[in-house]
This record gives C-alpha cells, structure tokens and sequence, in this order.
C-alpha cells in the first residue's frame, strides 16, 4: 500500500492517564500519514508540507472537513443479539430466557452466523467502532463465521465461544471438557492470526459448573495472553442467585478469582453492585471493568459507579452491551455515561469518556501498542467525524466555544450520524451516504 496522507482537524490521547482533559493532542489543521496500514506520521500540516520533499501537487492528500479521532472500542457486546435490541419489559434473567436464548440458537448453523456477523461488522464501521470485545454463542462455529468476517476487512477483533454447561437450554449446553478443547481450537485457530484476538468466555458464573469454571481457568493459564470475558454483578436478583449458587464464596468475583479468572486481560461486564473487597481486589489484579451504561438504564441494572471505580483504581472501559444496550454508538453510550454519573453527583467530562472508548479501553486492555490512539506505529484504525450532522447539532456545533463544548454536544447528541469515514488499517470501510460492499483484503 502506499503512502497515504490525511489532513483535517486532529484529537486523540497518545498516553494513559488519569486526568485526559489535560492530556489530549489537538491539531486544527493536522497530518496523519498511513503507510502499510500503520501511522506513520502525526502532526502539524504545515510543518509537515514544509520539511517534504515530494512537490505539492503529487502528495496523495485526502482532506477531511470533519474531526479525525482514533476508532473507537467497544469493550463488551453480543453480535448474536443484534437482533433482539429494544425487545420490551424484562430485566437481565428475564431477557435471557426470553429474547437472548432463543436468538442465539440459531447460530449453530454457520451460514446465518456469518450473515449475521457480517451485518454486525457493518454496523460497528457505520457507528465508528473499529474494535471490539465481542461475545459469539456457544456453537464455535459462531466464532469462526466471526472471525472470518472479520479477517476479511482486516479488522482487528476479539472473540470468544460461549461457554454454558447448565441454567440454560439444553441446545444451548457444552460440557467442562466440550467446551475446553472446543476454546483450545479456537485459540490455536485465531487468537493473534492476522488482528483477531481470542477471549476466554464464561457467559456468566450461573451458567457455568464449577467444574466449567476450572477448566476456563485451566484455559486461561494455559494461554496468559488471551482475554477472558464475563459478566460479573449487574443485577441484584443475579447477585443473589450467585449467593444462592456459590454459598462458599465471600462475594461474585471471588468465584471467579477462585477458578483463576481474574487477572489482566479479563474483561468484567457491568460491575454495578460491588463490595469493597470486590473493588480492592479488582483493581489489584489489573482486570478491566466494563462500563454499559445504556444496557444497565434499558435492563433496569442500576447505576455503575465510575467516582468509586477510579478512586479505587480500577481499569474501566465503555461498552454498549448491545442487546442489552440500546445503541452500537460509543457516542450514545457517551451521552448515557454522563447521565449515569449526573445521577450521582458526578459530572463525566467528555474528554474522559472518549477517552474511555479510545486510548483509555486500549490501556486497559493491554493493546494500546495497537490502538486506541494516533501515535507513530499504531495501526491507523480511525474515523472522520461529520461536523455537520444534523440541523441540531450543527447550530449547537457552531456556538460552541471551545473543543470541550464541540465533544460535549457530539457526545450528547451524536450516533451514527457523526460519523463520516471509518478506516481499517488505513483502508477506508465505511462512508457516509455510499452504500457498503463488503471487499476481502
Ligand atoms: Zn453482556
């Protein structure tokens, strides 16, 4: 491929950090050189056409209009529940039984996988998410129709098989030693083929056995860098089946910690009714919680609490939980992360919930060598925001005073709107207006 040079206005975070209003960079007029889908060059326009040597004219230049940021990440979502998004009236055990045990059974034949999974990565483009950790069903060939999917536009993904051995319908059951050689395969198959990543997957500890749990665990060691990803406290009905469930266990991530689940890399849905010791021990163990606030106002979870997750230093990124969130935008699930806090006294800045979807969900996910942000030698995963949307949120746009205020208003009223172009390692997957073909790389 070669060099390809992109100018517009420019933000992203290039480090980790506590405080990103402070530690963001901005370029009104920017640079972003791709060459063999990976950054290049970032920086000044005029600075870099200054020190080039190659006349003006045959500089492959593409100029955006709107605001180029990293693509962003979403840390937890289901694409096999897609299709039941704003089904009615049940909270989570409800939902399970009712909308997401039925949809996902039609997943143990490949073809539909695939159909549903390349529908799924058209979606995320479409909304600018270019990674994310995603849940398949319990059928591994949900996960290979994924995965190819996936490998196909180059897109660097992670995703795991299901692993459900009881509480739930028996087409939906694996076994302990099923579902272990069956996650063995996969791993050795994709985890790190090409940009695919592999999460060791325990739906959740009601639907594991014990002996389930050991052999993730057993999985797990075997294989210290994969992800792991599960749920963990999100309703207090499902806190007090696992009470009911593990009558051994201090609290719900010591079952977990128990069978050697909780370790950097493992990724924590919801994370809402937490005990002090869970938070303590969560946060010593460098595992990530993941934030869904737009699933945990749908489901009627409650209210997860950021204030206390980060002065106990816990690792948080945003998701959509997407069915059980109501909306694959990071932007939207921005705008319910803010009224989430409002609603506990907390005003979320949205510089740090960008972060939370950009370079904060790449620290703490151990990829942001990767992604997550524009830094020379990442890969050139990013998205052209439209500035110009919508008639509201182009009048608001033109009064604000600063970039705070512009990110403010494009994450409380943006969606897939926002957004312009998406690029896969330099290539773009997704514009605005033009109808999408699916290409092989
Ligand atoms: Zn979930």
């Amino acid at each position: 491929m070669t060099r390809q040079i992109h100018r517009g206005s420019i933000l992203h975070f290039p480090k980790a950090s506590l405080n990103p209003s402070e530690h963001y960079q901005y370029w009104e007029d920017g640079v972003l050189v791709v060459k063999h889908g990976l950054i290049a060059h970032l920086g000044d326009a005029k600075d870099f056409l200054q020190a080039e040597t190659t006349p003006l004219a045959q500089l492959p230049i593409v100029k955006h209009q709107g605001l180029i940021i990293p693509g962003l990440i979403d840390s937890h979502v289901h694409y096999p529940q897609v299709e039941v998004i704003a089904s009615f009236g049940k909270q989570l055990l409800d939902w399970l039984n009712t909308y997401t045990f039925p949809a996902e059974q039609q997943f143990i034949e490949a073809a539909y996988a695939r159909g549903q999974a390349d529908f799924f990565l058209q979606q995320l483009f479409a909304h600018g998410t270019t990674t994310a950790s995603v849940y398949a069903t319990v059928h591994p060939q949900s996960v290979t129709s994924f995965f190819e999917a996936a490998q196909s536009h180059n897109a660097r993904m992670i995703c795991g098989k299901v692993l459900m051995d009881r509480n739930c319908p028996a087409a939906l059951q694996d076994t302990p030693d099923n579902g272990y050689y069956e996650s063995k395969q996969l791993i050795e198959q994709w985890h790190k083929n090409g940009r695919q990543l592999y999460a060791i997957t325990p739906r959740f500890a009601p639907t594991s056995s014990e002996a389930q749990l050991a052999k993730a665990g057993q999985l797990a060691k075997e294989h210290p860098d994969t992800f792991i990803q599960t749920h963990l406290s999100e309703n207090p009905n499902e806190v007090q089946w696992i009470n009911e469930l593990f009558p051994d266990y201090s609290d719900y991530l010591a079952v977990y910690e128990a069978h050697d689940l909780v370790r950097e890399k493992s990724l924590f849905g919801h994370g809402i009714h937490l005990t002090d010791r869970e938070y303590i021990a969560l946060a010593a163990s460098g595992a990530t919680i993941n934030f869904c606030p737009s699933s945990n106002l749908f489901l009627g979870s409650g209210l997860f609490n950021y204030q206390r997750a980060q002065a106990n230093g816990v690792s948080v990124a945003l998701a959509s939980d997407v069915g059980g969130g109501t909306s694959l935008s990071m932007f939207a699930n921005q705008a319910d992360a803010y009224k989430v806090c409002q609603l506990q006294q907390t005003s979320l800045s949205p510089f740090d919930s960008l972060y939370l979807c950009t370079q904060g969900a790449a620290v703490a996910m151990g990829i942001d060598t990767q992604i997550g942000n524009l830094n020379v030698g990442s890969e050139a995963d990013f998205v052209e925001l439209d500035m110009q949307p919508t008639p509201m949120l182009s009048q608001r746009l033109n009064k604000a005073r600063d970039l705070r205020e512009q990110l403010f208003a494009i994450n409380t009223l943006g969606d897939d709107r926002v957004i312009n172009a998406t690029y896969v390692a330099g290539k773009q997957v997704y514009k605005k207006g033009q109808h999408y073909v699916a290409t092989a790389v």
